[in-house]
């Protein structure tokens, strides 16, 4: 715990004060938030080669959607510490405990490599800081040769799930610029609480109401409209436009007829949110061959339906948050190039939930380009 409180932090107060300042705008409508990445970065994955392409693959569909809807587009990157995966059972298929991401444990199949092991948090912390040294050589001007990106995005944040509170709370400094003394968190500019974590009572939300940085919290299909509001008076108690973005994950067969109750009652309460749309998570099947997959059918479905809630109530639908990945993975079903149920084992690399690969993710940028823009 000493070497990960005595380690570098990974991004600065002033980026994310500034990051905060932009993500006030979405929530007055007035830009877009777009955040993308692994389900779970891997240690194993930390290439440069691989972020890039990951983040040439966000920053090109926040060029589409910058372009479409002439909305600045807020770019937030899942990296830079996405190293910790919740998961709904303990254990596997094998019945060895299940992979929690590289910050606990590793992938790897045996009892040893399950075991949880502390000396990753410091890992973690090295790989994030390689990883944010990429992000910033990434940004426009940052270097002579960085690839020049049309259309209003200028700048790049990074975000990560809050979930090991161990490894959290290990990088705090006291931020007394905000209406009350907060925590600043210097592992990422944005961090979200998870759907498994949610619990009101729970040491989770206890944690980002403390935080200075914006938060996101994932709300699934049986959040309630009382919950939300309960959520958006703990998290927002100052109602602070843009602190807290809800990302709603609901289902493409769901969020027409659950969302709009709790748009209604968050928006009556009078905090400002960000509505950001997460069209994964609850499209997630296993296919017949056992691969755990998404169909960009269903991905798509569920950004219209969640455009058409907040069209319907006047509210923004002001984000999108996706797995995405620039490598030529085969792990989502659909797309123009029609990937398969049978094709999933082609290219099937992530270590969690399955990504949409550079192509699917730029024929959705362009379908949520033209919800944006309509
Ligand atoms: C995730 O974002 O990878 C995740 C686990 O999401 P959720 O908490 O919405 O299930
Ligand atoms: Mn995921």
């Amino acid at each position: 715990m000493a070497s990960l409180s005595r380690a570098a932090p990974i991004v600065t107060p002033a980026e994310t004060a500034r990051l905060a300042d932009r993500l006030a705008a979405v929530a007055r409508g007035e830009a877009f938030l777009l955040q993308g990445g692994d389900c779970a970065e891997a240690f194993a994955e930390n290439t440069e080669a691989h972020q890039r392409a990951n983040l040439a693959v966000l920053t090109d569909m926040a060029a589409v959607l910058a372009r479409r809807t002439a909305l600045p587009v807020v770019a937030v990157a899942r990296m830079a510490g996405q190293y910790a995966k919740p998961r709904s059972r303990p254990f596997d298929a094998l019945g060895l405990p299940v992979y929690r991401g590289d910050l606990v444990n590793s992938i790897e199949p045996t009892p040893a490599a399950r075991t949880p092991d502390p000396s990753r948090m410091l890992r973690a912390r090295a790989e994030a800081a390689g990883a944010m040294a990429v992000v910033r050589a990434f940004r426009p001007g940052a270097t002579p040769d960085a690839r020049a990106r049309p259309g209003g995005v200028s700048e790049l944040y990074v975000s990560h799930e809050a979930l090991v509170l161990d490894y959290e709370r290990s990088s705090l400094r006291a931020d007394t610029s905000g209406p009350e003394p907060r925590l600043a968190s210097g592992l990422g500019h944005f961090l979200w609480i998870g759907e498994r974590t949610r619990d009101l009572d729970g040491a989770h939300i206890a944690f980002a109401e403390l935080l200075a940085n914006p938060i996101g919290l994932k709300i699934g299909p049986r959040t309630t409209p009382e919950q939300a509001v309960d959520y958006v008076r703990r998290l927002d108690p100052h109602g602070e436009p843009g602190r807290l973005t809800l990302i709603s994950r609901m289902g493409h067969t769901r969020v027409r007829a659950v969302l709009p109750a709790i748009v209604e009652k968050v928006t009556a309460s009078g905090h400002q949110v960000i509505w950001s749309c997460d069209p994964m998570h609850g499209n997630t099947y296993t296919a017949a061959n056992g691969y755990k997959t998404r169909e960009v059918r269903h991905i798509a479905d569920e950004i219209s339906g969640f455009f058409a809630v907040h069209r319907r109530l006047g509210t923004h639908p002001g984000g999108l948050h996706v797995e995405l990945t620039g490598d030529d993975v085969t792990e989502c079903v659909g797309g123009a190039r029609g990937i398969t149920e049978a094709d999933l084992p082609a290219r099937y690399r992530t270590a969690c939930d399955p990504r949409l690969n550079a192509e699917q993710s730029m024929e959705l940028a362009t379908a949520v380009a033209d919800l944006a823009a309509a």
